[in-house]
């Protein structure tokens, strides 16, 4: 039997019904966890996830929620409460691109992004650490009072034409994470975030989904392949658990070096 490094931990993680959330959800699930497993639009996949874990007698629970609504993430740490007895670990993953270059970008592709990527990730962030906060220590658990793990992105570091929106909700997390970490780790609150480079999921698949795509993409990245779902997965377990304990504000680049500026391998 594989190791469970969660065991005994209740999670939320939010956009867990594709890609990165899915499969974080799904390895969670493995180590130990039991898992709210939030869905937007698409109840049918975050159905499917559930059974999925389920199925390898997991526990978790599928739940509906718009992160940028206030009251809708209220549900998602409710059903963590109802169903789990309270939450440990909240994966703040959910996330969304409105591409347009600089000047036909529109208020509403601006706000899209921002209300989701940024702001729907402190809606989470607040309530999780205030649940924490009222749960309070049960060092049988874990050694924090609460773990935190944003999903942010290689382009909190490196700018992106045509992604403003985009770059900026992911700087905006980085320094979200870090003020929330230097804030809060006090009182045994562990916040960190995954930096995640070009992962194969259905919001970027135009970049790798044909081989004249993936090969101008894998010149961004130095150690050559592009990134598998599983890669993030796995550095999210060992973040949220207690083998990453003396991890504190902390963004673990998952990349295969694509944020060392490949472009200058040769001298520039
Ligand atoms: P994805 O499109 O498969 O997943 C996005 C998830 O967010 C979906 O489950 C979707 O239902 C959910 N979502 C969308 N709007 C929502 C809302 N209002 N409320 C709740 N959930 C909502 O893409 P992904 O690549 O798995 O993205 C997950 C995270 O990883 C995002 O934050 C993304 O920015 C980040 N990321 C991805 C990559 C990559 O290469 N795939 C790279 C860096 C960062």
């Amino acid at each position: 039997m594989k190791p469970r490094p969660l065991e005994g931990q209740r999670a939320v993680v939010t956009g867990a019904s594709s890609g990165i959330g899915r499969a974080i959800a799904l390895a969670f699930a493995e180590a130990g966890a039991a898992v709210v497993v939030n869905h937007h639009s698409d109840a049918e996949a975050g159905e499917a996830v559930t059974k999925d874990i389920l199925s390898m007698e997991g526990r978790a629970v599928s739940v509906g929620a718009d992160v940028s609504r206030p009251r809708d993430v209220l549900k998602l740490f409710d059903a963590a409460d109802a169903h789990f007895g309270g939450v440990d670990i909240l994966v703040a993953n959910a996330g969304a691109q409105a591409d347009a270059p600089f000047l036909e970008m529109t208020l509403e592709d601006w706000r899209k992004v921002i209300d989701l990527d940024l702001t729907g990730a402190f809606l989470c962030a607040q309530e999780a650490a205030r649940r924490f906060r009222r749960q309070g220590l049960e060092p049988n658990r874990s050694a924090a009072l609460g773990k935190v793990l944003f999903v942010s992105s290689v382009h909190q570091r490196i700018p992106w034409a045509g992604r403003a929106n985009y770059a900026a909700a992911k700087g905006g997390v980085k320094l979200l994470m870090e003020s929330m970490a230097q804030e809060l780790s006090g009182e045994k609150i562990r916040v960190n975030a995954i930096a995640p480079g070009a992962i194969k999921t259905p919001i970027n698949a135009e970049a790798w989904d044909t081989p004249a795509a993936a090969r101008k993409l894998l010149k961004l990245i130095p150690y050559g392949r592009i990134g598998e779902v599983e890669d993030i997965a796995a550095s999210a377990v060992w973040l949220a658990s207690d083998q990453a304990d003396y991890v504190v504000g902390t963004t673990l680049f998952v990349d295969g070096g694509m944020s060392l500026y490949p472009s200058f391998a040769d001298g520039g």
